[in-house]
C-alpha cells in the first residue's frame, strides 16, 4: 500500500498522520495538511527603509539625521494566532539563519557605515503551521535560555556570530542597533562617539556555564510582541526606528556606555526600555504583548 505514496516527498508530519489514521486516530485532517509560512520583518527611519549606506531619518528627539551602523535581532517563540485567539506555533526551517527555537534577523549587509557587518541580510522568518485560518502573530524578541548561554565558537547557526555575543554567561544581544548620528554623541566626560548603541540582552546572570552551572538571569529582557491584526501575507512587523529613538537624544550620551546596553545603571536606558516596553528594574514586558517599536504594516 505504501507503495502508492510518493515516499520521497512526504513531509514526517504527513507519515505520522498515516500511521495516526492506521492507529484509528482523527489526526490525518490536523497533521495532513501543513501551510508555509513566511514572516516579514521591515526597518523603517521615517517612513523608509533603513538601510546601510543610505540617509537615515531624522530620528531622536530632537530629530537628527544619521547613518545605520549595524540592525539585528533574534526572535523565539513564533506563533500565529487563529480567531479565538488561540496560538499555534510556526516550526521553523533549518537554514543559516534559524535553528529550530530562534531565528535571526539581520537588517545590515556590511556596506557603507554598517563595514564589518556580515554581506548576506535575512528579513524574514520561514516554517510551517497546521493548515487554518489566522488572523494574528506573536513572537519574542530573545534567545531561548536553553540556547542563550552558549558559546558562539561552538554553536551552529545562527547562534555563531561573535559580533552577537556578550558572553557565554550573559548569552547574546537580543538586539543590536546602532546608528552613527551626523556629528557623533557627544559623552557625559566630554568625550564622543562616532555611536549610539542599543544593545538589548540578560543581565544580573549568576551561574558559569562553562562548568555546567545553570544560568539565572535577574532581568531576561525578552520582549514578548502580539501583533494583530496580522496577515502573514498581507502584512509585515516592522520595527521604527522613529518610535525606538523617539525619546532620546541621539547626539548626546548621559553616561556608561555610549547609548544603552542594557544596563539599569544607564539613564539613557530610560528612554530605550520604556519604548521597547519593558521594565528597567525587571527585565520583563510592561504591558502584556505590547511593544510600541513593532507594530504591523501592509507589504510592500
Ligand atoms: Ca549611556
Amino acid at each position: 500500500m505504501f507503495s502508492h505514496f510518493p515516499l520521497r516527498v512526504l513531509s514526517r508530519a504527513s507519515l505520522l498522520a498515516v500511521f495516526c489514521t492506521f492507529a484509528g486516530t482523527s489526526a490525518l485532517a490536523q497533521t495532513a495538511s501543513l501551510q508555509a509560512v513566511e514572516i516579514s520583518f521591515a526597518l523603517k527611519a521615517a517612513g523608509a527603509d533603513a538601510r546601510c549606506g543610505q540617509p537615515l531619518g531624522p530620528i531622536g528627539a530632537p530629530a537628527t539625521l544619521a547613518s545605520l551602523r549595524d540592525a539585528r535581532l533574534y526572535v523565539q517563540d513564533i506563533a500565529l494566532i487563529n480567531d479565538k485567539g488561540q496560538p499555534t506555533s510556526v516550526k521553523l526551517n533549518a537554514s543559516d539563519w534559524q535553528n529550530d527555537q530562534v531565528a535571526l534577523i539581520d537588517f545590515e549587509d556590511a556596506t557603507g557605515s554598517c563595514a564589518g557587518g556580515t554581506p548576506a541580510v535575512n528579513t524574514v522568518v520561514t516554517g510551517t503551521v497546521p493548515t487554518g485560518n489566522y488572523n494574528g502573530l506573536t513572537f519574542t524578541v530573545g534567545v531561548p535560555v536553553s540556547q542563550n548561554h552558549t558559546s558562539t565558537e561552538l554553536e551552529g547557526a545562527p547562534l555563531d556570530l561573535a559580533a552577537m555575543g556578550w558572553s557565554w554567561q550573559a548569552g547574546r544581544k537580543f538586539i543590536k542597533l546602532e546608528v552613527n548620528p551626523e556629528g557623533g554623541v557627544t559623552k557625559a566626560d566630554g568625550s564622543s562617539s562616532p555611536t549610539w548603541f542599543v544593545h538589548l540582552g540578560s543581565t544580573g546572570c549568576t551561574g558559569n556555564p562553562v562548568t555546567g552551572e545553570t544560568v539565572s538571569c535577574m532581568r531576561p529582557n525578552r520582549l514578548p510582541v502580539v501583533l494583530a491584526p496580522f496577515d502573514v501575507t498581507q502584512h509585515q512587523v516592522v520595527l521604527d526606528l522613529n518610535s525606538l529613538f523617539g525619546s532620546s537624544d541621539i547626539t548626546r550620551d548621559k553616561g556608561a556606555a555610549a547609548g544603552c546596553m542594557s544596563n539599569p545603571a544607564d539613564k539613557d536606558c530610560v528612554e530605550v526600555f520604556e519604548r521597547l516596553g519593558l521594565s528597567l528594574d525587571t527585565g520583563r514586558e510592561l504591558k502584556q504583548g505590547v511593544s510600541p517599536v513593532f507594530s504591523a504594516s501592509a507589504k510592500k
